[in-house]
C-alpha cells in the first residue's frame, strides 16, 4: 500500500486506517460467513447485531439517556434541515434560529416553508467569524425550539458552551459530534451527518427525546416522520447498511482510545498547535474570533488569494491535502477531526513555518 497522505478534507474526511482495513475485509467476507457485509439482508441476525452494536456504542460514548432514541437515517444532514421543522413546527407556530453560517442559513430557509422563523442572532455581517454569547440573543419562551449549529464547518467557529434555553434545543452537530463530551439531556434533538466525525457519507445519526416524537402533524409523509423510524429501530425500510457498519467500527475505535473525554483533550492539543502558530506571526491571520475558534476546522488567511493558492498547491505536493478553504470564503481551512493524526498537524505547522520563511 502506498503511504497515506494527510487528508485535511472537511468531509467526507479521514477515518482511522484500521477501520478502513477491517471494512475492506468485511465487504468481501463478513465474519467469515462467505458473504460480504453489503450483500446481507438488513434483517439478518448478523446485520441487526451490527446496528445494535453501533447504537449501543453511540449511547455509551455520549451517555445518551434512556428516554432518547438513536436513529440512523438517510438523506444526509441536509434532510434534517427540513425534517426538524416538518415534525416540530407548523404554520401558526414559531421556531428560533441562530444564523452562524452557511449550514444554519440553509436550515432557516427550510424551516420557513413550515412556519414562522425568528432569527434571534446573525453573525453574517462579520462573515460569520463568531458565534454569539447567550446574552446576545433572546429566545421567546413560546418558541417551539431553538436551533443552532454547534460547529460551523465552513467558517471555523464553534460553540464552547451551549444555550441554556427552556425551549427544546435542536443542534446540528455534524462536524463536532463525538469530539467532546456533551450533556445529551439538555437537548431535544441532536443530529449529524456521519461523514465528518463518525464514518462515511450516507448516514445521518439523529438523537431525539421521545416526547418530541408525538408532535408531528398528520400531513407529514411516513418516511419523514421521526416516529416511523423510532418505532422500527431504523429498519422501517432498508437502512444505509455500510455506513452504519463503519460508524459502529469508528465508535469502537473511539471507545478503545478512551472515549469522548480522551479525544477532547487530543483535539485541544491538535488545534492549539495551529492556532498558537497563527498567533505568533502576522503572516497568517485567523478568520474566527478567538473565543469562537473551532477545534475541528481551523480557518485562516494569507495576505493575497494568490499566496493562498500557492500555499495550498505546495502543501498538497508535500502530502498535505485538502487545505483549500470553502469556495464561499476562500483562504485556508485545516479540518482536523477526531481521526486526523497529530503527526499530520505537526507536519502542517512545520510547513507553515517553512512557507513563511520563503514567502514572508
Ligand atoms: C457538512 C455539513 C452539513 C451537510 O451535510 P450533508 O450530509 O452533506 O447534508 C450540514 N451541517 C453541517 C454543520 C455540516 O458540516
Amino acid at each position: 500500500m502506498p503511504e497515506r497522505i494527510y487528508n485535511f478534507s472537511p468531509g467526507p474526511a479521514t477515518l482511522p486506517v484500521e477501520v478502513l482495513q477491517e471494512a475492506a475485509k468485511d465487504i468481501v467476507n463478513f465474519n467469515n460467513n462467505g458473504i460480504g457485509l453489503i450483500e446481507m439482508s438488513h434483517r439478518s441476525k448478523d446485520f441487526i447485531a451490527v446496528t445494535d452494536a453501533a447504537e449501543s456504542l453511540i449511547r455509551e460514548l455520549l451517555a445518551v439517556p434512556d428516554n432518547y432514541k438513536v436513529l440512523f437515517l438517510q438523506g444526509g444532514a441536509s434532510t434534517q434541515f427540513a425534517m426538524v421543522p416538518m415534525n416540530l413546527l407548523n404554520k401558526d407556530k414559531t421556531a428560533t434560529y441562530l444564523n452562524t453560517g452557511t449550514w444554519a442559513k440553509k436550515a432557516i430557509k427550510e424551516a420557513k416553508m413550515f412556519g414562522h422563523v425568528d432569527v434571534a442572532y446573525s453573525s453574517e455581517e462579520s462573515t460569520f467569524n463568531h458565534v454569539p454569547a447567550e446574552e446576545q440573543y433572546h429566545v421567546d419562551p413560546q418558541s417551539e425550539y431553538l436551533y443552532f449549529v454547534s460547529n460551523n464547518t465552513i467558517f471555523g467557529t464553534q460553540f464552547h458552551g451551549f444555550p441554556s434555553s427552556t425551549v427544546p434545543l435542536v443542534c446540528d452537530m455534524s462536524s463536532d459530534i463525538m469530539s467532546r463530551p456533551v450533556d445529551v439531556s439538555s437537548f431535544g434533538i441532536i443530529f449529524a451527518g456521519a461523514q465528518k466525525n463518525m464514518g462515511p457519507a450516507g448516514c445521518a445519526v439523529v438523537i431525539i427525546r421521545e416526547d418530541l416524537l408525538d408532535r408531528t402533524p398528520d400531513t407529514v409523509p411516513t418516511m419523514f416522520r421521526y416516529k416511523t423510524h423510532a418505532d422500527k429501530g431504523s429498519m422501517f425500510n432498508t437502512p444505509p447498511c455500510f455506513a452504519i457498519y463503519v460508524v459502529g467500527r469508528v465508535m469502537q475505535w473511539l471507545k478503545n482510545l478512551g472515549g469522548v473525554k480522551a479525544i477532547a483533550e487530543i483535539n485541544q492539543e491538535k488545534a492549539a498547535l495551529i492556532y498558537d502558530h497563527i498567533d505568533q506571526t502576522d503572516f497568517y491571520s485567523g478568520h474566527a474570533q478567538k473565543s469562537s475558534r473551532s477545534l475541528m476546522n481551523v480557518t485562516f488567511n494569507l495576505s493575497t488569494p494568490d499566496l493562498e493558492a500557492k500555499f495550498v498547491a505546495e502543501a498538497a505536493a508535500q502530502g498535505l491535502d485538502g487545505l483549500k478553504g470553502h469556495r464561499s470564503v476562500g483562504g485556508i481551512r485545516a479540518s482536523i477531526y477526531n481521526a486526523f493524526p497529530k503527526k499530520g498537524v505537526l507536519k502542517l505547522v512545520e510547513f507553515m513555518q517553512e512557507f513563511e520563511r520563503r514567502n514572508g
